[in-house]
């Protein structure tokens, strides 16, 4: 027999997938140009130039065997020192190719992360809503318990929350700014409350809490004036799990890494991500992409579309009346259904072929999420339905 759990896993249903499914069947009878697919983040933006410029200079100029052999477990010295050289210039930090980890993509840093820091099986995982609904699978399969914080209206960060769902067994609290499904950026302010919080709560523990930070859209920031703190120099016990799915627009190519800072109070944690890495058989990430990261991980992203995007959205939703957690960065937008059942509102709007994804799996079940990384025409052709279904259903 199969094993149970995996089973199960394997045959849950994913909504979004479902939703997919459903536009791409819709596709072949009414075109694809008419059916408005909001389900899935996939980066619409293009890999920059550089990506392609460099797996064409690398696969014509290096041996085959530099391209497709093994790399050392944890990856290759000179793009570790690459990225720790980057976060340096950015962030004011002094960290070397030994704080990091490389991994296949974001899903893989969270894993591994959790499988080093998870000991016993009463090790609690705090998670705020809304959240990536992946994160439930992760940390149930690394050996822990999640913890949810519900969410407020703004979405945002609430120190406050976070402390009434930390107990004796807390392990980590998992962070996820700039956010998907809302798109926020936590304030500076907010994580120092977070930290000031943990600190306390770590000594009355006798064991630290660490902060588990996601960040694959820690570049997709679409308003001027917002800044993504970086987390590491608020809190020392921080990891973070990167990857370039979203920034550089691979999330085919799964490169990603962890960064585990030299102020971390167990020093075994590498040790022990490397052992997590081994276990979970995420050892050597794919050479070519970590050659091809070496030589773009200056390479800044283009949100142009995205920006353009979200202005269209937000501004269009806002005045017809929906309730709209404000976007700063990511590419997603959260909106409340009218009447706060966003399972009927996401079937309602499949009836004109538009496809937004209930927020129950998030966490919060009022809201749905639209990724709108999709061309702007198709965010155009969604504001009269969503006027529409606001006047018909919900005046
Ligand atoms: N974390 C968040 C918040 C995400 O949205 C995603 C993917 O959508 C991941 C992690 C996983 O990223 P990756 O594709 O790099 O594994």
């Amino acid at each position: 027999m199969a094993n149970k759990k995996m089973t199960s896993l394997g045959k849950q249903k994913s909504v979004i997938r479902e939703l997919a499914g459903f536009g791409a069947e819709r596709a072949k009878v009414v075109g694809p140009e008419n059916v408005l697919n909001f389900s899935i983040g996939n980066p619409s933006v293009p890999a920059p130039k550089e990506v392609k410029e460099a797996i064409l200079d690398i696969i014509q100029n290096e041996t085959p065997q530099a391209v497709h052999s093994y790399s050392a477990g944890n990856g290759m010295e000179s793009t570790r020192k690459a990225i720790a050289d980057n976060l340096n210039k950015r962030y004011g930090t002094d960290y070397g190719a030994d704080n990091l980890y490389m991994t296949c993509g974001a899903a893989a840093s969270l894993n591994i992360a959790l499988a080093a820091l998870i000991e016993e099986p009463s090790d609690e995982v705090v998670v705020l809503a809304p959240f990536f609904p992946e994160y439930t699978v992760f940390i149930e399969s690394q050996g822990g318990k999640m913890v949810l914080v519900e969410a407020r209206d703004d979405m945002q960060l609430h120190a406050e929350d976070v402390e009434k769902a930390i107990t004796k067994n807390t392990r980590a609290v998992l962070i996820n700014t700039p956010n998907n499904p809302a798109g926020v950026i936590y304030s500076k302010e907010a994580l120092e409350e977070l930290a000031a919080m943990l600190e306390k709560k770590s000594k009355e523990n006798g064991r630290p809490i660490y902060i588990l930070s996601d960040e694959p859209y820690r570049e997709l920031v679409l308003v001027d004036d917002a800044e993504v703190a970086w987390v590491p120099s608020i809190y020392d016990n921080t990891v973070v799990c990167y990857s370039w799915s979203k920034s550089l627009s691979l999330p085919g190519e799964r490169i990603g890494y962890i960064l585990v800072p030299g102020k971390v109070e167990d020093k075994d944690l590498m040790p022990a991500i490397g052992g997590a890495g081994r276990a979970l058989g995420y050892v050597c990430a794919p050479t070519l992409m970590q050659k091809v990261i070496e030589r773009c991980v200056d390479v800044e992203p283009d949100v142009e579309v995205y920006k353009k995007n979200r202005d269209l959205l937000f501004d269009g939703l806002t005045e017809m009346g929906y309730v709209v957690a404000k976007p700063a960065g990511a590419f997603y937008l959260f909106i409340k259904s009218p009447d706060g059942d966003s399972e009927t509102f996401s079937d309602r709007a499949k009836e004109y072929d538009m496809l937004v994804v209930p927020g129950t799996g998030f966490g919060s079940k009022a809201f749905m999420r639209l990724s709108y990384c999709v061309d702007t025409e198709t965010c155009e052709k969604s504001l009269p339905i969503f006027k529409e279904m606001m006047d018909k259903y919900y005046r």
